[in-house]
């Protein structure tokens, strides 16, 4: 028997094609697989990004939900953006947008 050693193995020997659902750090985060299920689904009948009508790859909460699970998990506060948007966003609220 030969185990996967590498990333890039374990990665092929999934069949991985989306690269994000194999950072270490989500699941750390909160982010488990339920999560990974659930934003997969959402992205499936919610495909283009909100901003800009490309296709979405993020599952964005509008309200962030600060480890509010309720908030986290209320699909109304969900919205699709593409990894571009997604950055906006971001750099947006480190910025000062939204600072408490
Ligand atoms: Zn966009």
């Amino acid at each position: 028997m030969q185990a996967a050693r590498t990333l890039s193995q374990v990665k092929r020997q999934y069949g991985a094609v989306d690269t994000r659902d194999f950072r270490p750090s989500a699941a750390k985060r909160g982010y488990g697989s339920k999560w990974q299920k659930a934003r997969a689904e959402y992205l499936r009948a919610n495909s283009l990004c909100v901003e800009c009508g490309e296709p979405a790859t993020v599952v964005d909460h509008i309200v962030p939900h600060k480890g509010d699970m309720k908030k986290f998990w209320d699909r109304s506060n969900w919205q699709s953006l593409c990894d571009y948007d997604h950055n906006v966003k971001t750099v947006k609220h480190d910025k000062g947008f939204g600072n408490e």
